[in-house]
């Protein structure tokens, strides 16, 4: 029986340059696991609770020094000697060990670093990959990536109020081809935006963030730029967003759209977002809404539904329960899925099944603070999600994740299957 020998972590830097936690797991066979935590900036309230420093005399308070000595004082005692195959089983003691609803004492990033780490160091020591120590019943597949190529809200100073502008190469055969046309486009809208003089600075996720542009100009761009790059926008490249909608919400349940100089109701932003996907290729909507909304996510889904994805995140913040919830009340038709607002690999997985036996789309989602880690390109293969947003086709921490997919593409070969047009099938055949 190969059981778990040591854990150790240490403090590195994400991509915001603010500390986050690395966690390295020891097996009895010698096999190793590794991961560093991402951290959010838009975060949902009903997320699992990082635990930080708090002391300001370093990093500002955001060290992880806490969350280390966690680890290493308390985890290890008491996963040490445990068999390193039974996830399950060792995500349940954690939860435990932490003791709180919302893993604020231990720290959700620690829970996760460890429970991440447990299923890299079970791959290595089977001799797999880790998408195919996390593959569940159906065929490995290559996701459709959703490139952010221009950033607003809380990842881009003074850019749009939308946080993010997807472009969606799902039109083509493989996810390589893919990738060609999402950096492609990329740098057509670098030109665009250069050409206007609406500068070309970039946000926390790699995409553009022009400092005049309304959110609908902004919307515009994307689509010109993608025939600008030769592409057919609505065929093989269509356009996703995340409002990120409890950022700009206001205290009463209005919208309020500061670059449109407008304050909407429910109703107004949903006729909005229901103009836009008449006169552009949007294919998808996460968050359009605020998280605590369920009332306009339903009007939403009922008056958007059929012809557009509509992805909960922190609505459901990766929680299996808010998602059962969602299903429920038909408030979504697609979830976003991110390890660290639920903190272990197990509620992950359940958050992904409960999905998928709803028929729902699934997005496994990085952060807007990230490390070089490409567990969530894994995960996307192994669970055969259909979708990836990793941010833009650029800056290392996110190409690392489509790197990691190319990689994974290629060593498939034939096996490989690329999710492509089919994941939106039943909302394009309804245009
Ligand atoms: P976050 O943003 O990582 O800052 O929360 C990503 C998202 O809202 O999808
Ligand atoms: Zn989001």
């Amino acid at each position: 029986m190969i059981t778990i020998s040591s854990l150790s972590a240490r403090e590195v830097l994400d991509s915001r340059g603010n500390p986050t936690i690395e966690v390295d797991v020891a097996l009895s066979d010698g096999a190793m696991g590794r991961t560093s935590v991402p951290s959010g900036a838009s975060t949902g309230t009903h997320e699992a609770v990082e635990l930080r420093d708090s002391d300001s005399s370093r990093f500002g308070g955001r060290g992880v020094l806490r969350a280390i000595e966690n680890v290493e004082q308390e985890i290890a005692p008491a996963i040490a000697g445990r068999p390193v195959f039974e996830q399950a089983a060792l995500d349940s003691l954690l939860i435990e060990l932490d003791g709180s609803p919302d893993k604020s004492r231990l720290g959700a990033n620690t829970i996760l670093g460890v429970s991440v780490a447990v299923a890299h160091a079970a791959a290595t020591s089977n001799g797999v990959p880790l998408y195919s120590h996390l593959k569940g019943r159906d065929p490995f597949t290559l996701p459709v990536p959703m490139f952010n190529i221009l950033n607003g809200g809380k990842h881009a100073e003074d850019s749009t109020d939308i946080q993010e502008f997807m472009v969606v190469p799902a039109g083509f055969n493989t996810f390589r081809r893919a990738v060609q046309a999402g950096s492609e486009v990329y740098h057509a809208l670098h030109r665009l935006l250069r050409d206007r003089g609406l500068g070309t600075n970039v946000g926390d996720e790699g995409g553009f963030a022009p400092s005049g542009a309304s959110n609908r100009e902004a919307l515009e761009l994307v689509v010109e730029a993608i025939g600008a790059a030769g592409y057919k926008p609505g065929e093989q490249c269509f356009v996703a967003l995340d409002p990120a909608a409890s950022e700009f919400v206001t205290s009463d349940g209005a919208y309020s759209l500061t670059k449109e100089n407008a304050v909407l109701s429910r109703e107004q932003i949903i006729e909005l977002y229901e103009s836009w996907s008449s006169e552009y290729p949007i294919i998808s909507i996460e968050d359009g809404l605020a998280e605590d909304d369920w009332g306009g996510w339903n009007a939403l889904t009922q008056r958007l539904g059929s012809n557009v994805q509509l992805v909960g995140d922190d609505l459901y913040t990766t929680n299996p329960d808010l998602i059962r919830q969602g299903i429920e009340q038909r408030s979504s038709n697609a979830v976003l899925v991110k390890l660290n607002q639920i903190g272990t690999v197990t509620e992950t997985m359940e958050a992904i099944d409960v999905a998928k036996k709803a028929d729902w789309g699934i997005v496994i989602s990085h952060r807007s603070g990230e490390t070089e880690d490409t567990t969530v390109a894994d995960l996307a293969v192994g669970t055969a999600a259909g979708q990836i947003k990793a941010g833009a086709p650029a800056r290392g921490e996110r190409t690392a994740k489509y790197n990691r997919l190319l990689r994974i593409e290629e060593e498939l070969g034939n096996e490989a299957v690329f999710a492509g047009r089919r994941v939106y099938d039943s909302f394009l055949s309804r245009r």
